[in-house]
């Protein structure tokens, strides 16, 4: 996934009794294990709702297991029933408990007789967690509605009743109809010829964890753009996105030739509405993306080159629970730098990393001290806090760390051989080290000690040997912001015509948090930046006008907000606002103008911005 991981919210407190199992899900995989999910669905666009049955294949680990517990999120369950080895099915008694806030409702089923396959029917609710539904005017093209999920953390389970923990791996099957003339695609294998009649087959034949089970639908076009990938889109968007993502055949080639091959077949992209939260879900075979990356000259086509690198770290080995997210998003913000470098050159990979690098200097001292470690003490720390830019950046420099120490052909040669040993298995921080320590640490003694790598994954703040890219283009630039700020260099004179987006991102990031009225005017009025049409740089702009009081932009920051809501790009320009008691307000009456067409997940986030400054300015 990639979004920007210090506005991860929904936080997820640790109950103390299920440490034995994934604190976040009620599942017991030491009783019983899903092995298969057999998903039949009907998308009923009307009602916002799944009409579901989800029948579950069973291992049981325990011969004494009593019950089968699953993971609920706001589900209405009709039925469930066993269904045996013969195909009878024998109605089950069940209880479903009141819903916790974070976790949802545990649903036990009793099961003395350990049935094969446990079958539930159900709907979900149109507030699901996991879903989005999207009216015809909420869309780009206007005519047919749209839904989508977003599985991971924790919200597979407000759509589907399974073990939702990283930990448990199951393939899957399902039948999904949905109204004619929309196109339904899943997790799994799709197929860009498949005719618009509302009746859909997946089968996803490698296990994956619950997190990346995914479903969209709507008025969907295929494009191809190489000879296993596909982008799929709004009709009006799906060339625009086929040109920005043309390159994507390449990104597969480059992965695979430092890593071994790409397992999974084919890899699609599914270019999701502006409200779509994230920037990229790396489902399995159909990366979910933003529209905000289509900014027409492939400048943050990176996150592309995040997802597929998901396709090695991430999907195919799995962090075990979200406290061991890092070997995710840590891993894959490396591999990511690496694809991009291998085709954008190294320049702009090193440009990305030090924007990394820089935003986390910037973020860590201000975080709890244990949300600052790559493997926080799980006790102590909810999945949201796991899921910060400690996962993403610390790990990705950890990772730069070891191949700078080790060489890149070591490296790059224990990297494969780590994707090759754990493949399709979901592991911890400590079974990652158990393989580091003898197959890369004590294989080259002298590089690197056994306590720096410990200072890395449990310690906090960044080591003070932890080493930058050099970015001439990068120091240019600080030299221009501060000659600027200084009043030595006026704005119109920054060399700034041909930088790229991550320089622009570079330059505003380091201006200060509130900046002079004076000079953020002057920037404008010589570089035009209100009402630019790339939302990185606008997100950028935004935060630091309003910051410095400049109320001329509040209209096309309005706009911004109303029109995004990926969670990095907007809730910034909210907590922008809340700053004074006339933003607040202000932000208010956009919220209430962007609030239909927003995730309900950013409807939380924002929700909770708003809340939060209207406590501290009473
Ligand atoms: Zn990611």
């Amino acid at each position: 996934m990639r979004f920007l991981p210090a506005l991860a919210f929904g936080t997820l407190m640790l109950p103390l009794a299920a440490l034995a199992n994934d604190p976040n899900s009620y599942a017991q995989p030491d009783q019983v294990r899903v092995t298969h999910l057999d998903l039949s669905l009907n998308i009923d666009f009307p009602h916002k709702q799944l009409d579901g049955q989800a029948t579950l294949k069973l291992d049981w680990t325990n011969p004494q297991a009593q019950s089968l517990v699953l993971d609920t999120r706001d589900l209405k369950i009709a039925k469930i029933e066993a269904v045996g080895r013969d195909g009878k099915t024998t109605p089950l008694k069940y209880a479903l408990a009141p819903r916790d806030k974070v976790l949802g409702s545990k649903l036990t089923i009793a099961t003395p007789k350990h049935p094969a396959q446990v079958r539930i029917v159900y709907t979900t609710s149109p507030g699901a967690s996991g879903l989005q539904w999207l009216t015809p005017a909420q869309t780009a093209d206007k005519k047919l509605p749209f839904m989508f999920s977003q599985s991971e953390s924790i919200h597979a389970r407000s759509w589907v009743p399974l073990q939702d923990s990283p930990a448990i791996r199951f393939t899957y099957d399902a039948h999904v109809t949905a109204p004619k003339d929309i196109r339904v695609v899943m997790s799994a294998p799709n197929d860009a010829k498949h005719p618009l009649d509302g009746d859909y087959r997946f089968n996803q034949t490698h296990p994956i964890p619950s997190y990346l089970l995914a479903i969209g639908a709507g008025d969907i076009a295929a494009k191809e753009t190489g000879p296993r990938s596909a982008v799929y889109a709004e009709p009006s968007v799906v060339a625009k996105a086929a040109h920005e993502f043309e390159d994507t055949e390449k990104m597969i080639a480059t992965a695979e030739q430092l890593y071994g091959p790409y397992r999974w077949g084919r890899y699609d992209i599914l270019v999701l509405p502006p409200s779509f939260p994230y920037g990229g879900m790396e489902n399995p075979n159909m990366t979910f993306a933003t529209p905000t990356v289509l900014v027409g000259d492939k400048s943050l086509v990176s996150l592309v080159a995040h997802e597929l690198a998901h396709s090695w770290s991430g999907n195919l080995i799995t962090a075990a629970s979200w406290r061991d997210i890092w070997l995710n998003e840590g891993f894959t913000t490396y591999v990511q730098g690496r694809i991009t470098e291998a085709l954008y050159g190294k320049p702009l990979a090193d440009e990305e990393a030090l924007l990394s690098a820089r935003a986390l200097q910037k973020d860590i001292a201000a975080m709890p001290a244990n949300a600052q470690k790559l493997a926080p003490d799980p006790r102590g720390v909810g999945a949201d806090d796991s899921l910060s830019d400690v996962a993403y950046d610390k790990g990705s420099w950890f990772l730069r760390t070891l191949e700078q120490r080790f060489g890149r052909a070591d490296f790059d040669a224990y990297l494969k051989g780590y994707f090759d040993h754990f493949a399709f298995q979901s592991i911890t921080t400590e079974q990652m080290l158990d393989y580091l320590k003898p197959n890369l640490i004590e294989k080259y003694p002298g590089k690197m000690s056994w306590d720096e790598v410990q200072a890395w994954v449990y310690g906090t703040g960044i080591p003070k040997d932890a080493p930058l890219p050099d970015s001439p283009r990068f120091d240019a630039i600080d030299k221009q912001r501060g000659e600027f700020l200084a009043g030595t260099l006026a704005a119109a004179k920054l060399d700034a015509k041909g930088w790229n987006t991550q320089e622009w991102m570079y330059f505003l990031d380091r201006l200060p948090d509130a900046p002079p009225l004076a000079k953020m005017q002057q920037l404008d009025a010589a570089w035009h930046l209100t009402g630019t049409p790339n939302a990185e740089i606008g997100m950028r702009w935004y935060s630091h006008a309003i910051a410095a009081g400049d109320k001329a932009v509040w209209p096309a920051a309005a706009e911004h907000m109303i029109r995004i809501g990926r969670l990095y790009l907007t809730t910034p320009l909210y907590k922008a606002f809340a700053k004074t008691p006339e933003g607040l307000a202000y932000a208010e009456q956009v919220y209430a103008k962007a609030k239909a067409g927003y995730h309900p997940l950013t409807q939380q986030a924002v929700e909770s911005i708003i809340a939060k400054a209207k406590k501290a300015q009473h």
